[in-house]
């Protein structure tokens, strides 16, 4: 019985849309996803990749051109409305009506909604995101970081089970960032399962339990965070050989290369320390002069991923 298990599953999905008529822009391409309820997904991708797409599908903003939705188990075709009840999207843009306050933008999305005036919980909600003391300013004289944390409050009117961001941080400062983290955090310990798009790696790498890289909208690798990550904990280390241009064979489980004077090692650095290589290179009298590190992280697979899936 999937639909216990995840909080959000797409299948084939497709979306192309026609620019003038003429051009055609395949945003999303056969696109299978599967989000566990309870985590936090990251959509990661350049711009263009077709996260937006995605999101605004999710939202019934965009109509796919085929495939399956299923939110919470619910098919959105089948009822867009229950789906609707469940999510709570924090769109890309920024774009709000300046002439209302916060407090009055909430009330509004609660109606919009059908929460009963009893159920509403419009100041708790701008108490969490830090808006408390700008509940009666207008919306256009609220800073960047504020906007933003109001849109989070307004799609939180109607306490979805799950809350969908995109690009949450996009042109947010550090600090702001650090705080919306925080905030998607601790969200998502209460139990909402969360899914984001994201370009910032850094982002993915420090909220995201599970992560969707796609590109061209194809998806190109979905896995577990720690999966990426153990993908990409392999250092290489170069030395060049004043002599002895030889490879002791303690260092063949690292698969060494040897080009002419430069010997390369391979090695994962949660396993194996640098010193340890360097100490089997002096047991076997192999001297070298130079020595450089090259460290692949999240960006280094990211590109890596994404250079191939181009070709
Ligand atoms: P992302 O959010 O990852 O940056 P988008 O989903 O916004 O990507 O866009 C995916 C592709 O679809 C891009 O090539 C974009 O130019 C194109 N696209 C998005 N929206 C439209 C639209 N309304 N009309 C035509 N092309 C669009
Ligand atoms: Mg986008």
């Amino acid at each position: 019985m999937s639909h216990f298990n995840y909080s959000i599953e797409s299948y084939n999905l497709n979306k192309t849309y026609n620019k003038n008529n003429k051009i055609e822009i395949k945003a999303l391409i056969d696109f299978n996803l599967k989000i566990p309820k309870g985590s936090i997904y990251g959509l990661l991708g350049p711009n263009g990749a077709g996260k937006s797409t995605f999101i605004n599908i999710l939202g019934g903003l965009v109509k796919k051109d085929s495939g399956k939705i299923k939110i919470c188990g619910v098919d959105i075709d089948k009822s867009i409305k229950e789906c609707k009840k469940k999510i709570g999207i924090v769109p890309q843009e920024l774009n709000m009506d300046p002439f209302f306050t916060p407090i009055e933008l909430l009330e509004l999305q609660a109606g919009l909604y059908g929460v009963k005036k009893k159920n509403r919980k419009s100041e708790e909600i701008l108490k969490n995101v830090g808006l408390l003391d700008q509940k009666n300013a207008y919306a256009r004289t609220l800073s960047g970081g504020m906007r933003r944390r109001l849109l989070v409050a307004k799609a939180l009117v109607h306490n979805p089970e799950i809350i969908i961001l995109d690009e949450p941080t996009a042109g947010v400062d550090v600090e702001l960032r650090k705080n919306l983290w925080n905030y998607i955090k601790n969200l998502n310990s209460m139990g909402t399962t969360i899914c984001l798009t994201t370009h910032y790696l850094e982002e993915a790498e420090n909220l995201c339990d599970h992560i969707t890289i796609i590109n061209n909208g194809k998806i190109i690798r979905s896995d577990t965070k720690k999966n990426l990550l153990n993908l990409i904990g392999k250092k290489t280390v170069s030395f060049i050989l004043e002599d002895n241009f030889q490879i002791p064979s303690a260092l063949n489980k690292f698969n060494p290369e040897l080009v002419d004077n430069k010997l390369l090692v391979n090695y994962d650095k949660k396993m194996t320390q640098l010193k340890e290589i360097i100490q089997i290179l002096n047991n076997n009298k192999v001297n070298f002069n130079e020595i450089n590190t090259y460290e692949s992280d999240l960006e280094d697979v990211f590109i890596n991923l994404i250079k191939n899936n181009d070709k």
